[in-house]
This record gives structure tokens, C-alpha cells and sequence, in this order.
């Protein structure tokens, strides 16, 4: 069976790159029928934080990548770590080495100015070191011989032993290094396909040597390219927000992240919009390409803006709340809120936006700005609100059939006007703004009372 993981440092919120390796993680895994294991690694105590921990499950669980286990913490598993130490120290593999960090500072500064590629000398290999303050437990690394690493994504890649240091898997503080842990974890938790970022295909071929010298199988593994930002520089928050969270505060949906996330690297012909059943469908690492993406954030709010047209209103109503809220504008029964939105939905392109568009329909009075009210103040105006008033107010069945009807008795047949004329300082009176969902539809929506008071309100 397939077991994948994704395995974050919690050392900041998750970010769109994080999110699109867990994104094809647990792609990968659904594709399969398999399992996906979610990891924490959190032994960096300088910088793993709980805020950081409880960041990256709100963001995963607000995207709906439920993990099947999980998650783990790297904190809670010393003893295994320990208990792999011993295998490796036990066959040779690894040994103790008391070198201070100032000692090994200076015999870096010392290979580089012989020209030479610092790196760990081995003084320590043969001294026969057993535990002690301040000791670490280095891995010893072939002198010879190649490294194959089977990328499914890159293809192979080579890498020569000699250039690989002995490297450090148990620190002075008795806690293992990202290198060792993580070929502990994925060994122990049968993991069979490793994905994550291309950052990590140095590490690689350090992890496979592990893997070696614990005598066990390797798993799979495929390195996704980079994110850009559109200056083709590594993506940052100089490109725009970077932080999963950070969108859903701005009003988009998880599922058009997703959409753009698996598009982050990832096609299928030139398929844009998936439904996840489609993503499960289709996923594969064949089809994950071996350039870095760029990231487009127009594109990202265009298929946000799909998602929101898409959705029904009634899934949208308690999305707006904390943006009513945010706003400051009154709640409403959420048939009415529904009803609302429906007339939005085709213009919205976020959450946000839908819920600034919404506001004549939520707060009692509606404010005009001053330029788009000279419209409606001039003498012609007045006399075709005067004229429409007492009808709307006769009129029993207040839809948008009767109001199309009226209206057009009143200006066109009666006034010699153009419906156009008087329907866009109608639109100012009733939502304080030049634009809005169609005119009709509003009046039907906002109701009779609302209707007639903000008319009235403009002949003030
Ligand atoms: N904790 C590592 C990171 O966040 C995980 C790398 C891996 O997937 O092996 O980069």
C-alpha cells in the first residue's frame, strides 16, 4: 500500500509551498487508496513553536487534508531515534566526536583559504569516543563510491560520496538531527513515497546512506520543483501574501487554493478547474513537472472568483459572517443573506469583496457619495420618484416583474424618458453606489418598506 507523508517544521505559519507538498501528498496517497501520515518536526526547540503547530492543523484542516494518522511529533519519539543509534553505533556506522564548534570553525576557515571544500575532517572516526558532555555522534560516511538518488520526478541523480561530510545525527543536547530523524520516521512509519521540496535533494543522498547503513529498503522518492514569485526569485512575501491562512482572511475558498495549489507544478492536458474527485482521479507524480512554477496571484483570484459563482449561496452565508463582522455591519436571517449573495456571486472575486458589495442590503441607511447623488437631485429625478413612490406603494405583488412593469409605465410611456435615465439614480437612492447587481433584483430583495424609505429618504 502507499504511505506518504508531509512532515513541516513548526517554525511559522504554512505557507503556499508547504501547503502544495502536503496538497500532493495527500493527493498521491487518495489516488492510491493508501495513507497519509502527517509529521511534525519539532526538534528545533529554538524555533518550533505551539502557535506555529496549532498554525499549520488549522491551515490543513481549513483545506481538508484530513491525515489518516497523526500527527507526530519528533519531540515524543527519542526513544526510537535512540534505539536507531544504537544500531548504527553497534555496526560501526556511527561514532562519537568531541570536536568543539570553535575547533571546527577554525579548520573551516583554515580549508578555505587552502582552497579546499570545508568539510567535517573525521578526526574523530577512529579515536573510539564513548558518550560524554558535549559529544556529538556523527554518521560515517563512505569514502568512496556514488550515491544514486531515483528521483520519480527528476529522474536519476548522482552524487559522489567523497563530497559528503559525517554528517552530525545526535546533537550535544541529546536530540536528533532533521537528516537522522527523518529516515528514522519514514522507516518506522513504512513510508513509501517521500514528495516534498527540492530544497531537500542534497539531503537526500545523506539519507539514503543512512538507510543503507541500517540495512533497510529505501522508499520513493520525488523532489518538486520551487515556487517563484513572477521575478523569478524564490517565492516571499515580497510577492504577496505567502501564508494559507492569510487567504482564507482575505476571503478565498479552499477549494480554489487547492486548484491553484495542484496547478503549482502539476497538469493534467490543459485542464484548469478539478473537483477534488478529479484530482484523486488523475494525480500522479509522471505528470509533475521538472521546472519551478511561478506564482500567479491573478490567476489565483480568477479561480477564487469561479469557486465563489460556482458555490451554492447557501454555503457561502456563514463564510461572510466574520467579514460582516470585520465591517461592521449588521446580521441579517440567513434566507435573506442567501438571496443577497446570489446577486453578487457573478461579480465577487473574493469573500471580502462580496461582503463590502453587500452593504446596502445589510445596513439601515445607506450613505451616498457625493458625486454619483448630484444624479439623482435634478428636477426631472424628483418628479420621477415622486411619481414612482405611490405606485410601488399601491403595488401588491412587489416582484421583478411587476417593478419592471411599473417602472416602465412611469418613465418610458408616461415621463417620455429612457428606462436607463432614471434606473441609475434609483440604483444610488437604494445602494448608495453606481454599481450593483441589476436593479430589479435588488428592489425584490431589499423589499417594499426598505424600497419606498430610501426613495423617500432621497427627496429629502
Ligand atoms: N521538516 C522538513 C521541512 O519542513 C521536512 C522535509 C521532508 O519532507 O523530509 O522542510
Amino acid at each position: 500500500p502507499v504511505i506518504t507523508r508531509f512532515a513541516p517544521s513548526p517554525t511559522g505559519y504554512l505557507h503556499i509551498g508547504g501547503a502544495r507538498t502536503g496538497l500532493f501528498n495527500w493527493l498521491f496517497a487518495r489516488h492510491f487508496g493508501g495513507k497519509f501520515i502527517l509529521r511534525i518536526e519539532d526538534t528545533d526547540q529554538v524555533r518550533s513553536t505551539e502557535a506555529s503547530i496549532k498554525a499549520i492543523l488549522d491551515a490543513m484542516e481549513w483545506l481538508s487534508l484530513e491525515w489518516d494518522e497523526g500527527p507526530y511529533y519528533q519531540t515524543k519519539r527519542l526513544e526510537v531515534y535512540k534505539e536507531y543509534l544504537k544500531k548504527l553505533l553497534d555496526t560501526g556506522h556511527a561514532y562519537y566526536c568531541d570536536c568543539t564548534p570553535d575547533e571546527l570553525e577554525a579548520r573551516r576557515k583554515e580549508a578555505l583559504a587552502a582552497g579546499r571544500k570545508p568539510k567535517y575532517d573525521g578526526r574523530c572516526r577512529e579515536r573510539g569516543l564513548g558518550p560524554g558532555p558535549n559529544r556529538v555522534i556523527r554518521f560515517r560516511c563512505p569514502a568512496t563510491g556514488t550515491t544514486v538518488l531515483n528521483d520519480l520526478i527528476k529522474g536519476p541523480i548522482f552524487f559522489e560520496n567523497s563530497e559528503m561530510d559525517d554528517l552530525i545525527l545526535e546533537r550535544s543536547d541529546g536530540l536528533p538531527t532533521y537528516n537522522f530523524a527523518v529516515v528514522v520516521d519514514d522507516l518506522t512509519m513504512n513510508i513509501t513515497h517521500v514528495i516534498r521540496g527540492d530544497d531537500h535533494v542534497n539531503n537526500t543522498p545523506r539519507q539514503i546512506l543512512i538507510y543503507q547503513a541500517l540495512g533497510a529498503p529505501l522508499p520513493h522518492f520525488g523532489h518538486v520543483p520551487m515556487i517563484l514569485g513572477q521575478d523569478k526569485a524564490r517565492l516571499s512575501k515580497r510577492h504577496g501574501a505567502t501564508s494559507v491562512m492569510e487567504y482564507k482572511e482575505m476571503g478565498y475558498l479552499p477549494d480554489a487554493l487547492i486548484n491553484y495549489l495542484v496547478r503549482l507544478g502539476w497538469a493534467h492536458g490543459d485542464q484548469e478547474i478539478f473537483s477534488r474527485e478529479e484530482l484523486i482521479a488523475y494525480f500522479g507524480l509522471n505528470n509533475v513537472g521538472k521546472s519551478p512554477s511561478v506564482f500567479n496571484p491573478e490567476k489565483l483570484l480568477w479561480l477564487n472568483a469561479h469557486y465563489i459563482k460556482e458555490s451554492k449561496p447557501d454555503a457561502l452565508v456563514p463564510l461572510l459572517d466574520p467579514f460582516f463582522e470585520k465591517l461592521g455591519y449588521p446580521r441579517k436571517p440567513a434566507e435573506y443573506v442567501a438571496k443577497a449573495v446570489e446577486t453578487l456571486q457573478p461579480r465577487a472575486r473574493t469573500l471580502e469583496e462580496m461582503a463590502q458589495g453587500m452593504k446596502f442590503y445589510l445596513v439601515d441607511e445607506v450613505e451616498y457619495d457625493a458625486a454619483a447623488a448630484k444624479k439623482f437631485l435634478t428636477p426631472t429625478m424628483r418628479e420621477a420618484f415622486g411619481r414612482l413612490i405611490p405606485v410601488l406603494e399601491e403595488m401588491d405583488v412587489f416582484n421583478e416583474e411587476n417593478l419592471e412593469k411599473a417602472f416602465h409605465q412611469i418613465v418610458v410611456t408616461e415621463m417620455g424618458l429612457k428606462l436607463g435615465k432614471v434606473a441609475q439614480p434609483v440604483r444610488v437612492a437604494l445602494t448608495g453606489v453606481t454599481v450593483s447587481p441589476g436593479l430589479f433584483e435588488i428592489i425584490g430583495i431589499l423589499g417594499k418598506e426598505t424600497v419606498l424609505k430610501r426613495l423617500r429618504k432621497a427627496l429629502e
